[in-house]
């Protein structure tokens, strides 16, 4: 028999009526035996997640604040949910741990943890399900990454015992036996795990759109679907700001090859996106499969005269960023210019140490800063056989008056990458759009 491992998001599980829903859609299908639940998100735009709440407790422990009247809320949400759902369970007794747990200095990730823990003993209760606490099957290694292997290990034994199980999203253990989470939208990587680990035909990420879109919805008015996506447009996609999916949730399910169905909950008839291993099989007619954007990006251009016959020039610059435990995220260069691009966030409190270094290491003519980029990736694997794509690229964004500052076509033909001003994003995604699917 089939079987799916099912993830909800936090928008899916925002209140009573979203977990009546997500029982339905569960016990349509026999297959769906591994549901990873994400917390209560927003059950309206002015509502707040409760992970936020949750972070926010810790902030006003850590400031020295009384909790009490904020925590309650927290308690009325996940009351609210059990009274309406009318199932006999008492949860009180885990919040009060939660918040004493919380005053006794727990941790910032033990604190937003316990939104997915929480919910998840509701959702297993309510389901009839097991609950597998993440903190024993998901592991992080002394270092704070990931033990993919070990937890594949251990969570593929554990699932074994179950028919039915819910594991909530987000967390996982570290060595020492303290909680820590994945980044935020961290539950998407979990389903993907537990897909991994359970040998699933399908992951199924159930959301609240349709789908993955061409573009972000946000910003340009009903885009189109994507009906097929391989793993490797989507990592470019999702890296680059297209948030549906958390980014790293490819890798686990890449081992396998399981194919991802994006679903949304409240129109679960609808197809969604497949995300695929492999593009053969998916021919697309369209040139580009997708676009995404992402604000706060840094631009450090050295140049030099004769640089490219100087050997080890690249290496050297990049040793500087090394040194400095900056990762580059793009390098667009010249013949007598390199150009690295870094997120902001990284390099900020870096930066006059790094232009230091770079002066000693390589003695430029001039460095050059450039702050307020955003970078736009436009993503499809319709691309290698499509010609001059970057010029009508170049061109659409031209003649809605927005400059490129930088443009770094992917080796692999998947993507074209192109730097303009953070207050002209949203100018140039919609004008890449509207060239590309008329
Ligand atoms: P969940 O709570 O289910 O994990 P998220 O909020 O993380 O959901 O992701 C879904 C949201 O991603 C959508 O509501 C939409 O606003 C946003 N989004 C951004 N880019 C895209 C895109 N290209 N296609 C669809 N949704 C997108
Ligand atoms: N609840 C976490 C967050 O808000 C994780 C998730 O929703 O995937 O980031
Ligand atoms: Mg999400």
């Amino acid at each position: 028999m089939q079987l799916k491992v099912v993830k909800f998001g936090g928008s899916s599980l925002a209140d009573a009526e979203h977990f009546r829903q997500v029982a339905k859609i569960i016990k349509e299908d026999p297959a769906r035996r591994f549901v990873v639940p994400s917390a209560p998100g927003k059950r309206s735009k002015d509502d707040t997640k409760v992970t936020d709440m949750l972070y926010r407790c810790y902030e006003m422990i850590k400031a020295k604040e009384d909790i009490e009247e904020y925590f309650e809320l927290i308690c009325k949400r996940y009351n609210e949910i059990i009274a309406d759902l009318g199932i006999n369970f008492n949860i009180d007794g885990e919040l009060t741990y939660v918040k004493n747990a919380m005053l006794h200095s727990s941790g910032r990730d033990f604190a937003a943890s316990r939104g997915e823990y929480l919910n998840g003993l509701i959702l297993a209760k309510y389901l009839g399900f097991d609950f597998i606490d993440a903190e024993n099957v998901i592991l992080f290694k002394e270092n704070g990454t990931f033990d993919d292997e070990k937890t594949n290990e251990i969570l593929s034994e554990e699932l074994k015992k179950h028919e039915h199980a819910v594991i909530p999203g987000f967390y996982g253990v570290m060595p020492n036996g303290t909680i820590k989470t994945f980044s935020r939208g961290g539950s998407d990587i979990t389903g993907s795990i537990v897909a991994r680990a359970a040998g699933a035909d399908l992951y199924e990420n159930w959301t609240d759109v349709s789908g993955f879109m061409m573009a972000d919805p946000r910003i340009v008015e009903n885009p189109c679907a994507i009906d097929t996506i391989t793993y490797r447009e989507l990592r470019e996609l999702s890296y680059m700001g297209a948030t549906v999916l958390h980014e790293d949730a490819i890798f686990p399910v890449r081992i396998a090859g399981i194919p991802i169905n994006i679903k949304n909950t409240n129109a679960p008839e609808d197809r969604g996106t497949m995300i695929v291993p492999c593009a053969k099989d998916y021919d697309s007619k369209k040139v580009i499969t997708g676009i995404a954007g992402k604000r706060g990006f840094t631009a450090i251009t050295i140049e030099k005269d004769m640089m490219n016959s100087e050997v080890g020039f690249g290496r050297k610059v990049l040793e500087v960023f090394e040194d400095n435990e900056v990762s580059f995220e793009h390098l667009p260069s010249g013949i007598d210019t390199m150009c690295v691009i870094v997120q902001t966030s990284v390099i900020e409190e870096k930066q006059e140490k790094i232009l230091n270094s770079l002066t000693r290491a390589v003695k430029p003519d001039t460095i050059n800063v450039d702050n307020g980029l955003a970078l736009l990736a436009v993503v499809g694997r319709g691309m290698v056989k499509a010609k001059g794509t970057a010029a009508r690229i170049v061109s659409a964004v031209s003649a809605a008056d927005v400059n490129i500052r930088m443009i770094d076509q992917g080796s692999s033909e998947l993507n074209v990458i192109i730097g303009v001003d953070e207050k002209e994003l949203e100018s140039a995604l919609k004008a890449i759009y509207a060239e590309f699917v008329k």
